[in-house]
């Protein structure tokens, strides 16, 4: 790519890769006004599922973009238990089961943390509403059938070339930021040449997305989001995929195995029974766990699969790389509204790096301990041994593999600490626990959700700027504050809350949150140097080692 042509299109952020970090970036971008421009090779048909699980974390900046309620109602079956069954089969006996409320149930279960919660929400629904999403706002831009080829960056900006896919059409586009959310096997993350550290192909499946609609019908176990298939002959996950009749079978096989497997034989044996099956797709992939090098060359970053890649077991990939959108989200916006600092763009990696590394060895964690449940012989006897084994497995089961259901503090804990943008305040951490959160105002961390008298949460004041919280300090004078905010074009809210719980959940009077939610800063007094506060938290000031 050599033209720097006036005439080409120039866009602030052009994004690569319409999957659903892409589009979450997009709408992040579109939420704050700034214009974006996204390239996505296919057509933008799903045809294949994968990323059902939503996690609550991604759920609340749904509810942020407005379309929390809407996926929660639409699409997938919303009174469909997302109970997950460990099986001997799925027409066989159960082994053990995880509860998890339906769609539909699920925000009052954690309705003391979150104004959220999780949902089962396969691909099918969950792209095309993001997708929705972002082409309604006047700024974004989304060509699907265009493919990112090459570019090449100067210090003033990114020059690329794409191509349309279906006529060989060429285009050069000058865009400020180039974002590469172009998945696994990223053009983006090739073309800088950042490696991918880890570790690589830990293991083998065989996916196999089918149509079975007898299987609901049949199975005397109930339904179930996941049953996951435990016996002497395969080891496989079968997934609800529509809550009716379509599944995808997830088969752990060898690497030898995978080009000869007889597919229709493992949906035998995985279902157990002979039941009437269209396959739709059969795709291998190999489970890898690993994280590039760095986010970011000059005006180029990485989000989502392109700068991670773990195990799906406990649902984290897609949901971390809504998290990396998220934050780059605002930082991006932070500079192109100029007010974001010289540093702002380089905490991104900082703060989002340390996360896909702690979410990637939890689904290696979740997936090992799977494979190293012992299977006695006498597993599926219809006698007593055999009930005695499935007992004994089962309580196993329920010991070793309650963890990857049970993710709460790795959902809503993660917490950027340190990072050059938020100020400790001397307290301890609490320990980052992936079954436990707890909720904490602590800088770094996610500010914590209680429910406002008016029925709202808390999250809900947060997103259009920073937030700075009064808690039970309305006499305390944030005039500095706000006018050193005001000086650099921070947009900054004052919000006074006088509920002695929520002051209590904070722990101190003044609570600085930034646009993505998290706490930059907290202390029972106003800085002593405002636009000091206002600098670092802008990523103005800092040295920032990485
Ligand atoms: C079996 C399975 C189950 C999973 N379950 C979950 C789950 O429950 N929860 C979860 O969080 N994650 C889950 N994941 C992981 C999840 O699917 C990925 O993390 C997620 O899809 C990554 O999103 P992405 O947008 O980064 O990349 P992708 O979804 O891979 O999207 C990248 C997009 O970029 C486009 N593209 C690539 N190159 C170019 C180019 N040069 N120009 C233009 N466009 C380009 C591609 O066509 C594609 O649409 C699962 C994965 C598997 C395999």
């Amino acid at each position: 790519v050599t033209s720097m042509d006036e005439h080409v299109p120039h866009v602030p952020v052009l994004i690569v890769g319409g999957g659903p970090v892409g589009l979450a970036l997009a709408i992040e971008l579109g939420w704050r006004g700034v214009p974006c421009l996204l390239l996505e090779q296919s057509d933008g048909r799903i045809t294949y599922p994968t990323a059902e699980s939503i996690n609550t974390r991604t759920m609340e900046h749904l509810r942020r973009w407005g379309l929390a309620a809407r996926l929660r109602a639409e699409g997938f079956p919303p009174d469909y238990p997302r109970v997950v069954r460990f099986v001997t089969r799925v027409v066989g006996y159960e082994l053990a089961r995880f509860e998890r409320p339906s769609n539909r149930e699920q925000p009052w279960h954690v309705r003391h943390l979150s104004p959220e919660g999780q949902l089962w929400c396969p691909k099918f629904w969950f792209d095309p509403l993001l997708r929705e999403r972002a082409a309604a706002f006047p700024t974004t831009r989304i060509r699907l059938g265009w493919r990112l080829e090459r570019f090449q960056q100067t210090a003033e900006g990114v020059v690329a070339e794409a191509v349309e896919v279906a006529t060989g059409r060429r285009e050069t586009i000058r865009a400020a930021y180039l974002v590469g959310c172009d998945g696994g096997s990223s053009t983006v993350r090739r073309a800088l040449g950042i490696a991918l550290c880890g570790r690589f192909a830990e293991g083998y499946n065989l996916g196999v997305y089918f149509r079975a609609p007898t299987l609901l019908a049949t199975t005397p176990l109930g339904p179930a989001s996941q049953y996951f298939v435990v016996n002497r002959d395969c080891r496989a996950i079968v997934a609800a995929v529509d809550g009716r009749e379509r599944w995808r079978l997830t088969l752990r096989v060898a690497p030898e195995e995978v080009e000869r497997i007889d597919v229709r034989q493992a949906l035998r044996l995985a279902i157990g029974a002979d039941l009437p099956v269209e396959i739709l797709d059969v795709r291998p992939w190999a489970g890898h766990a690993v994280v590039a090098e760095h986010y970011r060359v000059g005006r180029v970053f990485l989000a989502g699969d392109a700068a991670h890649l773990n195990w799906p077991s406990g649902g984290f990939g897609m949901n971390t790389g809504v998290g990396d959108g998220v934050d780059l989200g605002w930082k991006l916006a932070a500079v192109y509204q100029g007010w974001g600092g010289a540093y702002l763009l380089d905490s991104y990696e900082l703060e989002r790096r340390p996360i896909a590394v702690r979410n990637v060895e939890e689904a290696s964690r979740n997936k090992a301990t799977d494979l190293a449940l012992p299977i006695p012989p006498e597993l599926e006897e219809a006698s007593a041994a055999g009930e005695r084994a499935r007992r004994a497995l089962g309580a196993l089961i329920e010991q070793v593999r309650r963890r990857e259901w049970h993710t709460l503090g790795l959902q809503l804990g993660y917490r950027y600490d340190p990072s050059p943008l938020c100020l400790p305040d001397g307290t301890p951490p609490p320990p980052d626990d992936p079954g436990e959160y707890v909720p904490t105002a602590r800088p770094g961390s996610r500010a914590p959700h209680a429910w406002l008298p008016d029925g709202r949460s808390t999250l809900d004041l947060f997103g259009r700027g920073f937030t700075l919280l009064r808690l039970r300090a309305r006499d305390v004078d944030t005039r500095p504050l706000e006018a050193a905010a005001r000086a650099v074009g921070l947009p900054l809210t004052v919000v006074d809350l006088d509920e002695p719980a929520i002051a209590a959940l904070y722990e101190r009077r003044l609570v600085l949150v930034r646009p993505d939610g998290h706490v930059a800063w907290r202390a029972d007094a106003p800085p002593a140097d405002a636009a000091a506060l206002i600098d670092r938290v802008r990523g103005a000031t800092g040295a920032i080692a990485g």
